[in-house]
Formats: C-alpha cells, structure tokens, sequence
C-alpha cells in the first residue's frame, strides 16, 4: 500500500512538473500547498486560514486547504490526499502532534517540504521548519501577569488558585504550563498560592482538545468540591477556549458580581467573545499572536523552500521534535488587557469596533 501511494505520489509530482519549474519573476503559477488545520471550531484556526490562503494565492500558489475537526484520522487522510494531489509542500498545524510521522515520512521521501504551523510536529525528521510565536514567553506572560496583580512579588497572599491548561497531545501545552508555571510554581511552594483542588501537573490540569465544556466540567467540580465556603483569586487559563469554560463555571457559581468578583483570570488568542470578556470584567487578560503576522513568515518560508532557499529562522535549538531540533521563527506574543486592546486590536485593524460590541 505504501509503495503504490508512494508510486502515485511520485506520477502525480512527476506529472505537475511542468508548472513547478523555477517559478519566474516571483511568481509561484500553480504550485500546489497543501494547508492542514485542526479545526473550525475555534476562531483563530478560521483566520489563521483566512490569511493564508489569501497570502498563497496572490502569489499564485494553487492552495488545498482542510479543516479536520480535531479528528486524528481525518487530518492523516487529508494530508495524503494533498501529497497524492501534488502538494510540493505542507502546511500543518498537527491535531495529535505525534500522529503525522508516518504520513508525513512518506510525503518527505516524495520530495514534499513540510512547514510545522504554530504547533510542533514530532517524531519525524520530514519537518523542515516550523513557524510559531514564543509559547514558553506566551506562559510566562501569563504568568507574570497573575504575579503582578495579585502583588506576589510583594510577598502577598496566601491567594486561592487554580490551573486549567491544553491537550496533552499539544506540544505548546508543555511551553504554554511550563513559562507559566516557571513563574507561578515558586508562590505555590512558599505558600503564597494555595491550589485546593492538588491539582498540578499539566496531566491533572489537561484539557482535552482545548475544549470549552471540558474546562467548564472540570471547574465545575473543583468549585464544588473545594470552594463551597473558600473564595478562589485567580485561574491560570492557557487560552480563551479554557478561561470561557472556566467562566462559565465561575458564573454558575456565583462569581461575577460586586460581592463575589471573578477571579483574576488569563487566556490566549485574544479571540472576539473574550476581548468582549476582558472589556466586561470577566476575563483579566489575553495574550495576542497576531496571526497575520505568521501567517506572512509561513508564506516567506514557502515561498523559500519552493526556491530551494534556506528560510530566516531565530531559533536552532529551542524545538526538538524528538528525531531533529527543528529550524524555527519565533514570534513575538503580548498580552491585552482593558487598558491596550484598543491600541493592540483596533488600531492595528485586527477587529473592528463594531466586531467588539
Ligand atoms: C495554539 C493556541 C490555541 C490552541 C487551541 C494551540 O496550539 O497555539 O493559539 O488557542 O492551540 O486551538
């Protein structure tokens, strides 16, 4: 079977040959890219493929590009069929980052370059290079910002405080807990935050699939079962999806009022309904990747390996997938609370203020 895909793989490149010669003038008439996306479900995926599509195809790339639903097998199938198509290279923001090596080894040894989107791609030397923004500075900014207003530094509490992080099949997971947890995990061990629930590790504090239910769930019964008579001060949420369900949790519980205010909460992406959140009081924070801004380093690192260029990179050996550290760009995250946002997401033209209403 993979010697037949492999053979169809290799007539199907051999017969689009002809419009993948050098491409002339800048512009890449026909080259297929293939773009692999986790899911609609979340806002950022959509625009992410937004700004893609339209950065590829005003080059004149050919652009195939599919949503999986967060299901595993479903995104394997879809990147086979983009090599079979023709695909010269993949774009891949992995759903289970260890679940593409073997199709993503068999796309490689038809000569298909693969670009690792946002999130690392592991066990397999087919990843040429990957694009992403800082995770670990994405956690410690959120880190940070729990530190200074619960005035941590200051020797402060002991403050109540809980953590809600990603999947545990999510690389970024390990960055996004571990620059949180680089800053936060020092108060819990001196006795500044107190974490009821015992629930630490990034295995007991996962999200599966970044889910909004699941973290609503999993909140549910920490409240219940931890904080009837206790006020909780601060939830450590790695993104917007997370903080919603937490919210909701919070709300049902009582939170949300002058009496009772939400805890100090943080999240990621700084997707529509939580900058709404954030104006509203009920989410503290977000940090922004402006995903306009990887959108235009996916499509230079494109644009490269199409030309048999080497990419610009910033980091050499921060990501190991396991079989190579892999050359990346690192972006640059920030955070967004009530006091920037109109700077960072209107002004920059990111939303519209009617989009914020
Ligand atoms: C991304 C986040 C996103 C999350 C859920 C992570 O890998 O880096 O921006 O919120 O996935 O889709």
């Amino acid at each position: 079977k993979i010697l037949a895909f492999t053979l169809a793989a290799t007539l199907m490149l051999g017969f689009t040959g002809c419009n993948n010669s050098k491409p002339v003038g800048g512009e890449q008439k026909g080259i297929k890219v293939g773009v692999a996306m986790p899911t609609k479900s979340l806002q950022r995926w959509n625009q992410d493929a937004e700004n893609i599509q339209k950065k590829l195809t005003d080059k004149g790339y050919e652009v195939d590009i599919q949503f999986a639903e967060n299901k595993v097998d479903a995104q394997v199938s879809q990147i086979e069929n983009m090599v079979t198509k023709g695909a010269k290279v993949i774009v891949a923001v992995a759903i289970d980052g260890s679940a593409l090596s073997s199709v993503l080894d068999d796309a490689k040894a038809t000569g298909v370059k693969v670009i690792s989107y946002d999130r690392l791609i592991m066990n397999t030397d087919a990843v040429d290079y990957y694009a992403t923004f800082d995770n670990y500075s994405v956690g410690q900014i959120q880190g940070q910002y729990i530190e200074e207003k619960l005035g941590l530094k200051e020797g402060k509490g002991p403050y109540n405080f809980e953590i809600a992080t990603g999947p545990l099949d999510d690389n970024n997971v390990v960055y996004f807990f571990g620059g949180a947890m680089d800053v936060l995990k020092p108060y819990v061990d001196k006795g500044q935050l107190v974490v009821r629930s015992k629930q630490t590790t990034r295995e007991q504090c996962a999200t599966p699939n970044w889910e909004e239910n699941k973290a609503q769930e999993r909140m549910d019964n920490i409240l219940t079962a931890n904080y009837t008579s206790e006020r909780l001060d601060a939830v450590l949420c790695s993104n917007d999806s997370v903080s919603l369900g937490v919210q909701s949790a919070l709300k049902s519980a009582g939170y949300g009022t002058s009496d009772k205010p939400m805890p100090i909460l943080t999240g990621q992406d700084a997707n529509i309904a939580n900058v709404k959140a954030i104006v509203a009081g009920e989410q503290s924070m977000s940090v922004f990747k402006d995903t306009r801004a990887l959108a235009d380093k996916v499509v230079e690192m494109v644009d490269a390996v199409v030309q048999g260029k080497e990419p610009d990179v910033n980091d050499t050996k921060s990501y190991n997938n396991g079989k190579k550290v892999v050359p990346s760009y690192l972006l640059r995250p920030v955070a967004v609370d009530k006091d920037n946002y109109k700077k960072l997401l209107v002004e920059s033209g990111y939303y519209t203020e009617d989009e914020l209403k």
